[in-house]
Order: C-alpha cells, then structure tokens, then sequence
C-alpha cells in the first residue's frame, strides 16, 4: 500500500457529513431582514432533521452584511443539542473573539486561492492574508477553539477563470502546517466539474492524512452534486449545503446558490449511503422560507415531489 492509497481507504469506511450552510451562506445574501428569532427557530428545526454540523452565523462587520448583524444574539439563542457541531464563519481576528466570546467553539477561517478575488474583497494580497490567517488560527486554538481552515475559489475565479490547481495545494499544506483541525476546499464559484475535482481532492487526500477534509460546492453551472460524487469516489466524507439551495443572488431568477440540502440528501439515500438526515423537515424548511422570501428557492426534489410532502407544517409556532 502506498502513501496515496492509505487515507484513500481509511476514508471510505468513514460515514458522510453534511454541514448545513443556509444560515451562513444562505442567508448573507438576502436583502430581507430575517428576525433573530426565526433565524434561531430555522436552526433548531434543521438540526432535529437530524443535521450533526451546521454553520449558524458569521462574525462580520454588519456594514457589509447587515443580515449578519445579530451574529452574537443567534449564537447565544440557540439551544445546543450535544454531538452537533455549532460552527461560525469569522474572517478576521475581532470576529473570533466575538465568536468565542458567544460560546461557539467550532470555527470557519478561510482565504481565497484568487488573488484579484483575494483584493476585491480583504483588500489583501494571498501572501498577506496567510499572515493575517495564521494569526487568527493561532488566536482561536489559544481559546480552545476548533478551526476550519479554508480555500475559496479553488476551483476557479469569475475575475482570474482557472486557478493553478498547485497553487491550491501549496495553500493546502500551508494550513496544515498551521495545525488546523479540517481542511476545507470551496468551488465558491461554481466553475468545478467533476474531472477537476476528483483530481484534486485525491492530492488533498494524500496531503492531509488523518485530517477531516470537506467540500464547498455551489451549483452555478449546475454541477453541484456532479462534483459530489466525485470528490466522494476519492474518499472526501464531508460537505457543505444549503437547504432549499439558498446561497444564489436574490435578484437574478433561477440563479443557483449551494447544493440543496435536500437534493443531497436525497440523492445519497437513493444510493444507499446513510446520512442520519430526515429530508421531510429540510422540505418544510425550504418550502415555508419561499414563502418567506416570496421566491422559488432553486432545490429540485421539493419540486418534483410535492405529494410526498403535502403540507409543510407551519413555524415557528
Ligand atoms: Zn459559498
């Protein structure tokens, strides 16, 4: 057995893990305000769904994402079930001490393997953010804090198109070099395909042994459960969703955002891998924001199976 082949089959035994995004990356991006509590109530019903990970806010100056404002209230408000992992996104060192100081003890740290997206939107070069990282995952792990370490834009950038994939894999070592607790590979974008993909999550494997790697994947160009599948068959158990598929631009019709939850989960349990999540209440959870949103969220089996959710029950109650 050679080294590409040991953590290749070790992963394969491991179960799938879905990490619910719609509160995150869902959410950031809608210009109607959704109340705290609504936003606590979302949570708790999504993870009796049976979800084990969802990420529930992120620490950031609510100037730039004022749905994000009442970060540290969500964080307080929910009541936390034991053996799910409550996590948060913070992007510099002021949102880990509010996460931490709002008892969350799982957090998502990432940069952007694009350095035009990197500029566009930290004002900082690649090279500049990894300091900035280091300091945060240096700050986080003093306070006991689990971190997430993260690659936006690994698979392409609207402003640069292709990454150099060796590019990313130089990132991928220097957060595991910084003793981080997952690695995490974001098609922010939605340009991978499934090709690219199962190439480069087998280097990832390789790279990161023991390490938990997972997968952020959009479904833009409509390949998001293509790449699934494929970084699945090169053993990555972990991935991001969005239930109903929030996480597209509000303003453009149809546009995609996450892989639906639902869609996800579903699919898996066609092919007979076990994910512990209920689709039923993710459903209902998607199907009472449209009504919310008054708009379509882009998830499929909500669609074309309506009579296997006939009444999606009102809440919060
Ligand atoms: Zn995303």
């Amino acid at each position: 057995m050679n080294d590409t082949q040991k953590p290749f089959s070790r992963s394969f035994n491991q179960p799938i893990i879905i990490e619910e995004q719609g509160p995150r990356d869902g959410w950031q991006v809608e210009k109607k305000w959704i109340p705290t509590d609504m936003k606590v109530a979302y949570i708790h019903k999504l993870v009796d769904a049976g979800l084990t990970r969802i990420q529930v806010t992120s620490f950031v100056n609510p100037k730039y994402v004022p749905q994000m404002a009442d970060a540290d209230q969500v964080a307080r408000a929910i009541i936390k079930k034991q053996g799910v992992v409550y996590s948060a996104l913070v992007l510099n060192s002021k949102g880990v001490a509010r996460a931490v100081d709002a008892g969350l003890n799982h957090l998502s740290v990432s940069l952007s393997a694009s350095n035009t997206h990197s500029l566009k939107n930290t004002n900082k070069t690649i090279e500049a953010s990894k300091v900035e990282f280091a300091d945060m995952v240096r700050q986080a792990k003093n306070a006991g804090v689990a971190v997430r370490a993260g690659i936006q834009c690994a698979f392409g950038c609207r402003y640069e198109g292709a990454i150099d994939p060796n590019l990313v894999l130089d990132l991928v070592k220097h957060h595991l070099d910084l003793g981080i607790d997952e690695i995490s590979l974001a098609d922010s974008t939605g340009m991978a395909n499934p090709a690219a993909v199962r190439l480069m999550m087998a280097q990832v494997v390789a790279l990161a042994g023991e390490l938990p790697i997972n997968l952020h994947l959009h479904d833009t160009e409509g390949k998001g459960l293509a790449n699934l599948l494929a970084a699945y068959e090169t053993g990555v158990r972990q991935f991001d969703t969005a239930f109903g598929g929030l996480g597209g631009c509000p303003f453009i019709a149809g546009a995609t955002g996450n892989i639906a939850t639902e869609d996800v989960v579903n699919m898996l349990n066609q092919m007979g891998i076990e994910t512990g999540i209920d689709i039923v209440p993710i459903v209902e959870a998607a199907c009472h924001f449209e009504t919310f949103l008054a708009r379509k969220l882009p998830g499929k089996i909500k669609e074309v199976q309506p009579s296997g959710y006939p009444n999606p029950q009102p809440f919060p109650q």
